[in-house]
């Protein structure tokens, strides 16, 4: 039994009457992940989002829930919804997941829009966070409270709502373990922070792939030197680094040399790849804002999927050891420092993917250069197990009743470490992971927007796959 017809125009008024709103309060917020406020404790804006947050999920409770935001010592907290279920087997259990830190402001946002400055703009609410990932408690409670309203048997639920995704997830396994026993046996996780590929049908992901971040510092002086002096004589700190990263990525097509960062794809992601690229067509690439003119690294959309999500990519995220253009004299500098962010196909281990990386950076450095790389950070990407029938065709269903065409599978290039922390604790566990990330959202750069719309679909397909989940024997 599904949720009622009406319920549509139920989610929708709640969205207009008490979400948004509360969103854009959320956006003013500056809440960055501890990773990019180190002060946060001090700041105080995690506590103001949590209150926000939990503030306005208390009022909501469905009758026998409880709420309680969860502390662990110093560590960034949990908010913990327990909700009983109306049906389902006798120790089910479904976790709905999310987060609400963000991450750093990032440059570039068009005029008149900010990371903390809300704006509506027809279908979008702009700011940083309610897209990645504020919604998704709002989302995860109001699927369950419409189940309630329209008297459709769930199973027990609990929503978890970390404070830590976007610096790692490093503050969650303590909570799992200490909530283990409240949390009980996973049969489904739904996770809401993920991406579409559009806005017209239900997309769930697939796969995810993992992150290796690291700070690769160079250094041949020390201290800087009239470049008139030095170059010619020393190595110039840029080039030694040019040298490495060659030795990490081939420079003229992007791909990563490292055989410890690849994967097999297995055959059925790169089938779903071709169904994709069927669907979306340029999408794939036309959805970034490209400047005129530039084309994507690959003419094949097909192996641009599959780049983004099953094959190892790297991004310089970061800086130091340069002064700014007006500030910049005729100098050598003595060191230059990077931020490496490395994504690696599922399947991979981060572990061993970063000691590999390392491995190549410091190994015979040239000139006798000063090289450390200092890993900050490796995670495992993810792969869905096999999707039991009966999510297969509720998914299907859901999409064609609430999008009006056919649901989609795809993998994201991003990554969700809890994924990977579920997939290994609960091996029976179906996923449905899911999200509004979709083309122009712009998660983690300027101009990130919430598609309301889209967000208050995938609420009544998570109600609705929650009653189909509650009637498997
Ligand atoms: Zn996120």
């Amino acid at each position: 039994m599904p949720v009622a017809d009406s319920s549509t125009k139920w989610v929708d008024e709640l969205f207009t009457s008490s979400i948004v709103p509360t969103l854009v309060d959320y956006i003013k917020i500056p809440n960055k992940s501890a990773m990019f406020d180190p002060e946060w404790r001090k700041n105080g804006h995690m506590d103001k989002a949590v209150e926000l947050l939990a503030g306005w999920a208390k009022q909501r409770l469905p009758d026998g829930a409880t709420l309680e935001v969860v502390r662990l010592g110093e560590r960034t907290p949990v908010i913990f919804i327990d909700v009983p279920g109306t049906g389902g087997k006798a120790g089910d259990t479904v976790m709905l997941y999310g987060h609400l830190d963000k991450q750093p402001e990032m440059t570039g946002w068009r005029d008149g829009l900010g990371p903390w400055i809300p704006v509506i703009e027809g279908d979008k609410l702009y700011g940083r966070g309610g897209a990645d990932d504020g919604y998704s408690i709002f989302s995860s409670l109001t699927a369950i409270n419409v189940l309630r309203k329209d008297k459709v048997p769930h199973a027990r639920c609990v929503v978890l709502i970390e404070a830590c995704e976007e610096s790692g997830s490093y503050d969650l396994p303590a909570y799992i373990d200490h909530l283990a026993p409240r949390i009980g046996e996973l049969s489904l996780v739904v996770c809401l922070d993920s991406g579409c590929a559009n806005y017209d049908q239900l997309w769930s992901t697939t796969s995810l792939r993992g992150l290796v971040l690291g700070n690769l510092e160079v250094s041949l002086l020390t201290e800087g030197v009239h470049s008139g002096d030095g170059t010619g004589v020393v190595a110039a700190s840029e080039r030694v680094i040019r040298m490495l990263l060659d030795r990490l990525e081939d420079s003229h097509t992007g791909q990563i040399k490292l055989a410890a960062l690849a994967t097999q794809i297995p055959k059925q992601r790169v089938l779903q790849a071709e169904r994709t690229a069927q669907v979306i067509g340029d999408e794939v690439w036309n959805k970034f804002p490209l400047q005129p003119g530039v084309q994507a690294v690959s003419k094949n959309n097909v192996e641009l999927i599959l780049n983004r999500t099953w094959r190892p990519g790297l991004a310089i995220t970061g800086a130091e050891g340069w002064p700014t253009i007006g500030n910049a004299g005729n100098v050598l500098r003595p060191t230059t420092k990077l931020k490496l962010s490395i994504r690696i196909p599922p399947r991979v281990d981060p572990k061993a993917a970063a000691a590999a990386v390392k491995a190549a950076l410091e190994k015979d450095p040239p000139y006798g250069a000063k090289v450390t790389f200092d890993s900050i950070g490796a995670n495992a990407g993810w792969d869905a197990p096999e999707m039991a029938p009966w999510l297969d065709q509720a998914l299907e269903a859901a999409s064609q009743r609430h999008f009006g065409k056919p649901a989609m599978y795809m993998g994201e290039g991003g990554t969700i470490p809890f994924m990977y922390m579920l997939g290994e604790k609960f091996p029976k566990a179906q996923f449905c992971i899911t999200g509004v990330l979709g083309p122009g959202s712009n998660a983690h750069g300027p101009n990130e927007f919430l598609h309301i719309p889209t967000a208050k679909k995938l609420t009544l397909c998570v109600a609705d796959v929650l009653a189909t989940h509650a009637q498997q024997p």
